[in-house]
């Protein structure tokens, strides 16, 4: 089974060709991504409109070269699989329009992915695990605890109250003037610093594993506004400081992730923790979940940094899973900007306490 996949979600323009080969092995054949950096840079995020045009001129050069770096034609391609949402509308539009506009003209099968779901099964191209997991998901968008049962099953264990983490990230790094994607940017910087700036750890030693993340920002502000002029070792120890209390935060909300998967499926249930998303490329965060795993008996698995962030070939991959099921969707899939993993979650409650 060959796929090709489309991702333009968000800012980066991507196509790749995925395989899985007779005896279930699966082989990324070429992933492409263009980031748009350089156009969002200078307003401080990703502007929907800039990025929706951008997808527009990029898109059919990124799925030629996808092509191309597989040495294969649409002829060798038996799917496409398109990022149908969550994400901006506009972008979803063009590859979804695109993805199906192929699949039409090649009489291929056409697959809607959703982008979560993508980031939560990219473990399962890399590492080959199989169901049961517990996934965490940590992006700019997304912070969850989910428990994955199979392809297309998942349960919401707990999610955030406000800010996404990756959006934590970046709103810190813009009050401390450094530059977009704030994500990277902290890191670095805190590597030359000490976390040594008392800063909150809210929704610790709570009972469900929701976060809560915006009150962590408006801390640094102020340690920050108290402190000025910041000299840059100051900045770096807040970077340091903040990432501290992420780490902390987030070990702490996975290990009751941990129990109530437990509770879901039993003490004997295969332990293992997956982690994605953009900020799954933070090395202290991995490191506090490596910790953590190696207390509670759980594997860690986390993708190479290339599948972390947005890329075509967790798209192919997870269309590819629901192919391989039989399922295909019709040509009158449509792109949506909201689409949760788990409709059934209930709201998330009890902020403030
Ligand atoms: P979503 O997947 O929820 O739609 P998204 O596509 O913006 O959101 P990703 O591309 O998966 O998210 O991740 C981007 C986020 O990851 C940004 O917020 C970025 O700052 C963050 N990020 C990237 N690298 C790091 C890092 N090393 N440390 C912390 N955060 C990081
Ligand atoms: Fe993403
Ligand atoms: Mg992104």
């Amino acid at each position: 089974l060959t796929v090709l996949g489309i991702e333009t979600s968000c800012d980066e323009t991507a196509a790749a060709v995925v395989r899985r080969k007779a005896d279930g092995r699966a082989e990324i054949l070429s992933n492409v991504v263009r980031a748009q950096l350089d156009l969002h840079r200078r307003y401080g995020g990703v502007v929907p409109e800039i990025a929706a045009r951008a997808h527009v001129e990029l898109l059919d050069a990124a799925i030629q070269q996808a092509l191309d770096d597989a040495g294969l034609t649409l002829d060798e391609i038996n799917a496409v699989a398109a990022t149908a949402g969550p994400g901006l509308i506009g972008g979803l539009i063009v590859g979804v329009v695109t993805g199906k506009s192929i699949a039409l003209a090649r009489g291929l099968p056409f697959i809607a992915v959703n982008h979560l779901e993508a980031h939560a099964l990219t473990a399962r191209l890399t590492d080959g695990i199989g169901f049961p997991y517990l996934l965490l998901l940590v992006s700019g968008g997304h912070t969850q605890l989910l428990a994955v049962e199979d392809v297309g099953r998942y349960r919401r264990l707990g999610t955030t109250l406000d800010d996404a983490l990756g959006e934590a990230f970046d709103k810190t790094a813009k009050l401390l003037g450094l530059p977009y994607p704030g994500g990277p940017e902290v890191e670095k910087l805190a590597r030359e610093g000490e976390a040594n700036i008392p800063l909150p750890r809210p929704m610790l030693g709570r009972e469900e594993p929701h976060f809560s993340l915006a009150g962590l920002k408006t801390a640094v502000r102020q340690a920050a506004q108290q402190r000025a002029p910041l000299s840059d070792q100051t900045v770096a120890d807040l970077c340091a400081s903040f990432q501290e209390a992420v780490a902390e935060i987030v070990e702490d909300r996975t290990a009751r992730g941990m129990a109530l998967y437990l509770e879901r499926f039993g003490e004997d249930a295969p332990r293992q923790l997956v982690v994605a998303g953009g900020v799954a490329a933070n090395q202290r965060l991995r490191e506090a979940l490596d910790g953590l795993c190696q207390r509670k008996g759980f594997t860690l698995h986390a993708p190479p940094l290339s599948l972390c962030s947005d890329n075509g070939a967790m798209i192919a991959w997870a269309g590819l899973e629901h192919f391989a099921k039989g399922e295909s969707d019709g040509m009158d899939a449509e792109a949506c900007a909201r689409w949760p993993l788990d409709p059934e979650a209930p709201p998330a409650i009890g902020a403030g306490v």
